[in-house]
């Protein structure tokens, strides 16, 4: 089934959900107005349609190929990614100084919501380029940036991020893999490291591999760790391409989904290397890289549901089975099913949800790096800290949970390879382990985001949720008041409940639950300030914000409050579980 970007969707959840008017005044998007955001939609929609969404299918099919020590990209996808370049869909919040549009996050996270969902294969190259110079622009030297930025936003060379070794996953402090001087004021890195994702390809002419790597008597653990940047080819000081580099893809894995995203093992065999930053300060370095990418992949988990969604939604106007007690022709449509418009509705309302928290996460973004009040910097930057965990985990969850529910709808159908539902759950199902699995995000949300500012962060986000509810009831939104309500005081009870543990296994047992909770009222949220915004249009466009607000409401938000119990009872029913007890 083809691709529509929902671009009405964005422009709504970017305009009236996240907070895009925050924007308006600061110095840098002076130029950025709606005219600009709807021709980026726009453009970005069209691209994603008629150039990406045609080889979702076909990459998924041929895969990426590892042949005589060499990576090649699935048919198409090289002169592809050159168009996606030279249409300047890489550098949309980049610096100009490099070539980049300088538009804001928010508006560069709506569009790569397309790209993901058009293709999730594809978007992953850009993804992490973005990522890399993300880095090199907090991070990098003078000359770094002049000679990879301009390459890494015009798309002729990509980046990549090399963190991830067969001993060291979530727990970076085993990295192993070592930088020595090479006597010319560079690095020579060896070791191994996997997973690496479009670590090796044949679509651009040369790839950037920013690598954590320990210093020699650097010491043990996190404290030890330092980023590298290795080209793929070596760079002259005016930023030539010359000699291969000696590192090299040793293979590609066989994943379930994203066929078309070459998995690499790398291996650095000596490779020639600059120090990125300080010594020993790589990883609180690729943490710059790793909340960009984090709120990307989030942004993933909502296009590839919402590929999934229009799929399942078209499968079931032409789909016919039964009798419906809304419909007089038999066999009624299974959209006529109440059952199948439930799951419709779910898929949807979800979508909505995760999307205006990613969204708004990435205006926190902008706020907190180019507004020139500092308070407002701050405020901001806080919540896109405390965001950022419930962007990537709950909106990849999301992504999983609503593909699934697509397979759902097409019914034996969806189980078949042919319909291409398939194809979304096995792609999705990546997002809630990569880039920090789900359960270090939850980790991350219980244990460092709700104490920053000594939890005023988290205090105001409740505060702003309880503003929305008040303004809910003045407009007599009753449907939707009181399950908000409901769900932000069971936030509050549960956010009180971790501080009181904090540090315990118990707060760490309960994290998962704590998080789902979060960005369950957290979409309640979001579909409120939707609600409000379309109470006040007389459209069916607003009529069907305002009953996917009801449905969210009564299908997610009320029973949410249900996750207290596990939250409160920390780690009580499994703390002094044995193995052999669980069977083993
Ligand atoms: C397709 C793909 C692409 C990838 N791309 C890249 C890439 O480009 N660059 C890169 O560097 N890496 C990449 N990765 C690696 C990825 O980031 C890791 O797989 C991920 O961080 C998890 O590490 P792990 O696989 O070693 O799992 P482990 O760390 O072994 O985790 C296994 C399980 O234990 C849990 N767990 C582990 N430690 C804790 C803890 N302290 N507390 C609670 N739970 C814990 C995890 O949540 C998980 O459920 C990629 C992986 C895949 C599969």
């Amino acid at each position: 089934m083809t691709y529509r970007a929902p671009t009405r969707d964005l422009a709504f959840a970017l305009s009236e959900v996240a907070g895009l008017g925050q924007l308006r005044g600061l110095e840098p998007f002076a130029g950025f107005d709606p005219e600009t955001l709807e021709a980026v939609l726009d453009g970005a929609g069209r691209f994603a349609e008629g150039v990406l969404a045609p080889l979702n299918r076909s990459g998924d099919l041929e895969g990426a190929r590892f042949e005589n020590g060499r990576v090649f990209a699935a048919a198409g996808f090289a002169d592809a990614f050159r168009r996606y370049g030279e249409g300047g869909w890489n550098g949309l919040a980049a610096d100009p100084e490099y070539g980049g549009q300088g538009l804001p996050r928010a508006a560069a996270l709506a569009a790569f919501e397309f790209v993901h969902a058009a293709n999730m294969s594809f978007g992953l190259c850009p993804t992490l380029s973005e990522a890399a110079m993300h880095c090199l622009a907090a991070h990098g030297s003078a000359s770094q940036k002049a000679i990879y930025l301009p390459k890494l936003v015009s798309g002729e060379w990509t980046g990549t991020m090399n963190l991830t070794e067969a001993q060291s996953g979530s727990d970076l402090a085993l990295v192993r893999s070592r930088a020595e001087p090479d006597g010319n004021g560079g690095y020579k890195l060896f070791g191994q490291k996997i997973f690496i994702t479009w670590g090796d390809h044949d679509c651009a002419d040369n790839i950037a591999h920013l690598v954590l790597a320990r210093l020699p008597d650097a010491p043990d653990g996190v404290k030890g760790i330092s980023l590298f940047l290795a080209p793929k080819l070596l760079v002259d000081g005016a930023g030539k391409i010359g000699a291969a580099n000696a590192l090299r893809a040793l293979s590609i894995e066989h994943k379930l989904g994203i066929h078309a995203s070459p998995t690499c093992v790398m291996a650095f065999e000596g490779a020639l290397a600059e120090l990125v930053g300080q010594p020993n300060q790589g990883l609180a370095q690729m943490f710059t890289m790793m909340n960009a990418a984090r709120l990307n992949v989030g942004m993933q988990g909502v296009g590839i549901a919402e590929r999934a969604y229009q799929q399942a939604l078209a499968f079931s106007l032409e789909r016919r089975q039964g009798r419906s007690p809304w419909a007089s022709e038999y066999p009624a449509r299974i959209f006529d099913q109440p059952d199948v418009r439930r799951m419709l509705m779910l898929m949807k309302a979800k979508i909505e949800a995760a999307r205006a928290i990613c969204l708004s996460t990435a205006v926190a973004a902008d706020v907190a790096e180019h507004s020139s009040d500092a308070a407002a910097r701050e405020a901001a930057r806080l919540r896109e800290e405390l965001f950022v965990p419930i962007a990537k985990a709950w909106s990849t969850d999301v992504g999983v949970e609503v593909a699934s529910l697509g397979l759902q709808v097409h019914g034996g159908m969806g189980f078949i390879e042919e319909t291409g539902a398939a194809q979304y759950y096995r792609d999705a199902r990546i997002a809630p382990i990569y880039e920090g699995t789900n359960g270090i995000q939850a980790i991350d949300l219980a244990g460092r985001k709700l104490a920053l500012a000594n939890g005023a962060a988290v205090a105001q986000l409740l505060a702003d949720m309880r503003e929305t509810a008040t303004q809910l009831r003045a407009q007599k939104l009753d449907a939707i008041a009181p399950p908000l309500d409901a769900g932000i005081a069971a936030l509050e009870r549960a956010t009180r409940a971790m501080l009181d543990k904090k540090g315990t296994a118990a707060a760490l047992a309960a994290a998962t639950p704590y998080l789902e909770l979060a960005g369950d009222v957290a979409g309640g949220w979001m579909h409120a300030k939707a609600a409000l915004a379309a109470s006040k249009l007389e459209s069916d466009y607003g009529k069907s914000k305002i009953a996917l607000a009801e449905f969210y409401a009564a299908h997610v938000l009320a029973p949410a409050p249900g996750r207290l119990a596990a939250i409160e009872s920390g780690a009580g029913a499994f703390a002094a579980i044995t193995p052999s007890q669980l069977g083993a």
